[in-house]
């Protein structure tokens, strides 16, 4: 079985490039693009210096001993949240950025949900003298006031979308629209979706997360494989980083958790492997959540970043092949997680990434097991959540 993608696109049945006519040409640019400058020792330089010296990387794996405790066997957390800005995401931003500049494009557009992407983006603009326009819906804007300010600050213009729920997908759409009148602008994806090739290339920037797994492994246990490696999934790009050097290997058990939102079959749930079936969304063949009709249903989840109808083209794939295990977690049980995490080991993470801590609770581990666990990011973004709940789970 192979999981890495194809010369086409595709994983398996799933991914490809399924956009307007108008778009193809900037899709084979980027291809061309990444293929002309990935792997050259230039390229790499700038990338790997970056990433050590403005993110602060490699970051930590660090042994979690009243986790491993509790749950009877070797936890280990891979810190992202202690990344600049505060997750994973800075990892592809930055490496796209630098395609971008590359490719001679002065101005990047991106679209954001509750304002992460778009914080990472405009950050890396920042520091590289880019500009940056980030399409965000009317509803977002109102709803994440503090990192639309970050934006600003950042010197980014942020662009209300105005049209249906006016809310991520919709500034999806207006995104592309944009694009498609200003071919010249780099278009800069936040996870593994879209099309072709931008679930590779998101795939291979965050892979430095198994990378560094891979080093950090051998250098405390004499070994470079795990036993599990759990991560959540939005669109799963912290996944997929954190699967990326795992992949071919069998014996590593892949764990990604969706959100459940209000429960699966509440209606109110982001959980796109089981409530989801085959289609398009996003330029990408893959799973997502529709009606009978095709029309793409609205997910929900307590934490924006998994709050995505569809899923990236390799997870389909993994799901599809059975490689990757999906379980999922509720609002509730990623809430009960977070304050858990806090407690024990004085780390408030993400609600995205208390969704992979609640999934502790759904495997029967062994004690010899050695458990990756991936904390894509941290909790201060959140904290308003965490104050309304802080009673009923503290
Ligand atoms: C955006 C985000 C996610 C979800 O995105 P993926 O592409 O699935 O990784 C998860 N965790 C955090 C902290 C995020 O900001």
């Amino acid at each position: 079985m192979n999981y890495q993608v194809d010369e086409n696109g595709f994983y398996g049945e799933f991914g490809g490039a399924f956009i307007p006519e108008l778009l193809h040409h900037n899709c084979e640019e980027l291809s061309a693009a990444f293929a002309q400058y990935y792997d050259t020792e230039e390229f790499q330089a700038e990338f790997q210096s970056l990433l050590r010296d403005y993110v602060g990387r490699p970051s930590p794996l660090y042994y979690a001993p009243k986790l491993s405790k509790k749950y009877n066997t070797t936890i280990l957390l891979k810190r992202e949240d202690l990344n600049h800005t505060g997750a994973h995401k800075v990892n592809n931003t930055i490496g796209q950025a630098l395609l971008a500049k590359r490719m001679g494009k002065t101005k990047i557009l991106a679209e954001t949900g509750a304002g992460q992407h778009g914080v990472a983006t405009a950050t890396i603009c920042a520091l590289l003298g880019l500009e940056c326009v980030v399409f965000m819906g009317e509803i977002d804007i109102a709803r994440q006031a503090p990192n639309v300010e970050r934006m600003k600050m950042l010197g980014a213009t942020v662009v209300a979308a105005t049209s249906g729920s006016k809310t991520l997908k919709d500034a999806t759409n207006e995104a592309i629209r944009y694009w498609i009148n200003h071919p010249d602008t780099y278009y800069l994806i936040g996870s593994v979706v879209g099309p072709h090739p931008y679930p590779a290339l998101v795939a291979k920037f965050q892979s430095v997360i198994s990378e560094e797994v891979k080093k950090q492994l051998m250098e405390k246990y004499g070994k470079e494989n795990p036993d599990y490696v759990i991560a959540c999934v939005g669109g799963g790009s912290n996944a997929a980083g954190a699967f990326y050097h795992f992949l071919d290997d069998e014996d590593v058990q892949l764990i990604a958790v969706e959100a459940a939102g209000l429960g699966v079959d509440s209606g109110e749930t982001a959980a796109t492997m089981q409530k989801g079936s085959e289609g398009i969304i996003h330029g990408s063949r893959t799973m997502l959540m529709q009606d009978d009709d095709g029309q793409i249903v609205e997910p929900y989840s307590i934490s924006a970043g998994l709050d995505y109808p569809g899923v990236g083209p390799l997870h389909a794939h993994l799901f599809k092949t059975g490689r990757g295990t999906f379980l999922n977690a509720t609002d509730e049980e990623a809430l009960k997680a977070a304050f858990m995490l806090t407690k024990e080991e004085g780390i408030i993470p993400a609600l995205e990434s208390a969704h992979a801590i609640a999934a502790l609770e759904k495997i029967n581990f062994k004690p010899q097991d050695i458990v990756v666990l991936n904390v894509s990011g941290r909790g201060d973004k959140d904290m308003e959540t965490y104050m309304k709940f802080s009673e009923k789970f503290s």
